[in-house]
């Protein structure tokens, strides 16, 4: 065993130039705790060494093991990464990275003091949602608009306004469960409203929802099913069909749509998903849809629809408690204005990128096996790297089969396992 007496004190261990340095940058506490924790390292790897070493060495291996943890706690633990999935909206990767304008408008809003809660006209107090609510209006169409925290918020708010101790009806087929626990039978639980479902898995009829209605129904209920189909002997009622119905009996529908999409551009091969204007244009009375999803904003829960209901769920308690930021409002600002007066194509990224032709996408494929094939053609692990073709995904709930043609790098290792290589690439930061 290694001489432990040879660990110098605290006090020395302070009084070093190298140290003396850190409490410059840093701070003198902070620099006293990490050099605990590297001399209660150092302890223990001197307990289990046979060298014995001098005192002047084991003050070098303190220092530099402070300076690994001054490195380390310097960084925050959330980092910029590489998607390399293959999926533009990854929710574990942070979904959607926002445009020039957002981050703009956020770090002025951040920066300064700003008129969130006022009117500069009257001099009076004014409402932190009035900002993306008339955006929002002439983007859709809406009578009216709201912006909670996410669209989980939105539709519990929703529910929990409109349809507290009462029913609402819900096609079988749409019982959702979106990453992360969200369902939506667990929702309306928390909600108070009561969950009726009809039909079937794979086929419900206008009729089952018809049969379900009573004095004591509150809202006909449709939610996307982001992340699924039901394919094969199916039927599911249109959407035009429960606004019809509801319309007949009184009876206001909300629509949780997921991944609201405003904009389709003329190009763009992902035609199926209808935008939240079409469904708005169909009639339904409430909508709920994330920012940042396929908008490609920040976190947030938008909710668009009939005034008489906005407005009731401006009143409810809840919207206090799931309320947005300033932040959020900066950033949803300067995504809806691309909307209004921009170019979405061109400026919100992930718009941008679904808009790569596969010609783009192959020579930004190749650009990369450039950059890399020179770089890591010898390296130990690797046998093979290539350019192959394969299909990317939307994600972030949004076009649960449809593949993006696209390219991608193939590499082949050697002399290791598939998890420790993958592992190696999570925790890469340079080449
Ligand atoms: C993504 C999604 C949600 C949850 O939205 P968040 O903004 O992540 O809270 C709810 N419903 C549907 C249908 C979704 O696709």
């Amino acid at each position: 065993m290694a001489n432990l007496k040879n660990i110098p004190p605290i006090d020395e261990i302070l009084a070093q130039r190298p140290v003396l340095e850190m409490i410059e940058k840093h701070n003198r506490d902070f620099v006293v705790r990490i050099i605990r924790k590297a001399v209660e390292d150092t302890r223990q790897e001197l307990r289990s060494s046979q060298n014995d070493l001098e005192r002047e060495q084991i003050m070098g291996l303190v220092i530099e093991k402070m300076r690994q943890t001054a490195a380390a706690q310097s960084q925050g633990s959330l980092k910029r990464v590489i998607n390399g999935t293959g999926v533009v909206l990854h929710t574990n990767l942070g979904r959607a990275p926002l445009g020039e304008r957002a981050l703009h408008y956020m770090s002025e809003m951040a920066r300064n003091y700003n008129n969130l809660e006022m009117n500069l006209e009257k001099g009076q107090r004014g409402s932190r949602y009035d900002h993306v609510e008339d955006l929002l209006r002439e983007l859709t169409g809406a009578e009216a608009a709201l912006v909670v925290n996410n669209n989980a918020a939105a539709v519990l708010l929703g529910l929990s306004t409109l349809a507290d101790q009462r029913e609402v009806i819900v096609s079988r087929g749409q019982l959702v469960e979106i990453g992360g626990a969200f369902r939506i039978p667990e929702v309306m639980k928390l909600s108070g409203a009561r969950l009726v479902e009809v039909g079937t898995t794979n086929k419900t009829y206008i009729s089952d929802f018809a049969a379900a209605i009573n004095e004591n129904t509150a809202l006909l209920f449709a939610a996307h099913t982001s992340n699924y189909k039901i394919i094969g002997f199916t039927a599911e009622v249109e959407l035009a069909e429960l606004v019809r119905l509801g319309q007949e009996k009184g009876i206001a529908v909300m629509q949780d749509l997921g991944s609201g999409i405003l904009y389709r551009s003329p190009s763009w091969k992902l035609g199926e998903e209808p935008t939240v204007q079409e469904c708005l244009a169909a009639g339904t009375d409430i909508i709920t849809f994330s920012g940042d999803k396929l908008l490609g904003g920040p976190q947030a829960g938008i909710i668009i629809g009939k005034k008489v209901y906005i407005e009731a769920m401006k009143k409810n308690q809840l919207t206090r408690a799931l309320r947005v930021d300033k932040l959020t409002i900066a950033a949803l600002e300067g995504t809806l204005l691309e909307y209004l007066n921009g170019k979405p194509d061109q400026n919100i990224p992930v718009i941008r990128m679904l808009e790569y032709s596969l010609e783009d996408l192959e020579e930004r494929a190749e650009k990369l096996y450039m950059t890399l094939e020179t770089r890591i053609r010898t390296h130990k692990y690797i046998e093979k790297l290539s350019l192959i073709r394969l299909d990317d995904m939307v994600g972030g709930g949004a076009y649960p089969t449809y593949l993006v043609p696209g390219y991608g790098l193939e590499i082949r290792f050697k002399g290791i396992s598939l998890e420790n290589a993958a592992q190696r690439l999570r925790l890469m930061n340079r080449l």
